[in-house]
């Protein structure tokens, strides 16, 4: 589905607010910048950049779709029972997490050693 892009102007507020880390030198860095999508099944752990992307996963007799963007992840689709892990929404921030117990899936954001790798 395509949208208007405010993600536009999400990347310049994100950019307008990294570069404002290093000039305070105060802050402890916030562990905001998600770099990486790590997915945890059962059957071992993947990682995935952050970029448009599609993963299909299939864990426990359950399918499940994700939807990876430059700023987050999202479960788009998914045939487990209570839905939960779809309810979450996007996740946009290293340190958040989605999981989906029926499928024994754990959907983690995982931030950067540091800000340069964005530019890449
Ligand atoms: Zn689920």
């Amino acid at each position: 589905m395509k949208k208007a892009k405010p993600m536009d102007a999400v990347l310049i507020l994100l950019f307008v607010l990294v570069s404002l880390v290093p000039l305070t030198g105060l802050l402890p860095r916030p562990a905001q910048s998600a770099q990486i999508v790590r997915v945890t099944t059962p059957e071992g752990t993947e990682e995935y950049a952050l970029d448009d992307h599609t993963i299909a996963l299939d864990s426990h007799g359950y399918h499940l779709t994700l939807a990876v963007s430059a700023d987050g992840v999202q479960v788009t689709s998914s045939d487990c029972p209570d839905h939960t892990c779809m309810k979450t929404g996007k996740i946009t921030r290293a340190g958040n997490a989605i999981v989906c117990v029926p499928a024994h899936v754990r959907v983690d954001l995982v931030g950067g050693e540091g800000y340069d790798g964005i530019a890449g």
